[in-house]
């Protein structure tokens, strides 16, 4: 049975506790990184420039579908690349962007991840790619990053940092938590010499695997 859809009030105070449960989580300090959540016409997503701490449910920036936005605040000046991810990705209900140590630093070493470990199935391929640099808040990085997802619901960001989304606010939090997991768990790797990696039919299995993993009714399949 699915549950009841969100309040718009119900989702600002979800949207404020995803950005502020991303500092918690080291994925951002300051006002690095913003996070967004689908509406029926549009999205809710944080105001530019503004530290979690220092927002309130209210400020988070409504952005209608035709460009118009309703609040006090500026949306993040990422507005972009989340109206592009709702357009282009009907399964993305939730967005995470952010900054965070391990990710940010293969970024900048533009990397993409092999499949050094299972859990990159988690993202819909056997990489996660990192999309070619642009300067932030420009079409430009839109579309770059749009690229790197094809297949997938993460990317590396050259550069700046990483992008996930999930079908809803918790889910794309939890992605973003393993992304950054997976990144440091990459570097430690590296710094032991080149990772064995899986092969291509190991990381079907993986994918197979995954369409059941967590559900609690048929974890008896073998
Ligand atoms: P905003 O404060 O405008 O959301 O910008 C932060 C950021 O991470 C830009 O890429
Ligand atoms: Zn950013």
């Amino acid at each position: 049975m699915s549950r009841p859809a969100l309040t718009e009030a119900e989702l600002r105070d979800a949207l404020l506790a995803t950005v502020r449960a991303m500092g918690t989580a080291r994925l951002n300090t300051g006002t690095a990184g913003n996070a967004s959540v689908r509406l029926a016409d549009g999205m809710l997503i944080t105001p530019s420039g503004v530290a979690p701490e220092a927002c309130t449910a209210a400020d988070m920036v409504i952005m209608r579908a035709d460009g118009r936005t309703e609040g006090r605040l500026a949306p993040s000046s990422e507005w972009r690349l989340h109206a592009d991810v709702y357009a282009q990705r009907p399964e993305a209900g939730a967005i995470v962007h952010a900054h965070p140590p391990f990710s940010t630093a293969l970024a900048c070493q533009r990397l993409e991840i092999p499949p050094f470990h299972y859990m990159i199935a988690r993202f819909g391929g056997n990489t996660v790619r990192c999309a070619r640099y642009a300067t932030f808040g420009t079409q430009a990085l839109s579309d770059h990053v749009a690229e790197a997802l094809e297949g997938r619901k993460a990317c590396l960001m050259a550069n700046h940092g990483m992008l996930v989304f999930g079908r809803d606010l918790p889910n794309a939090l939890a992605l973003a938590v393993e992304l950054e997991t997976l990144c440091e768990q990459y570097w430690r790797t590296r710094q032991l010499g080149e990772p064995v990696l899986l092969s291509d039919e190991e990381m079907a299995e993986v994918t197979e695997r995954f369409k059941w993993y967590g559900r609690p009714s048929e974890r008896t399949q073998e």
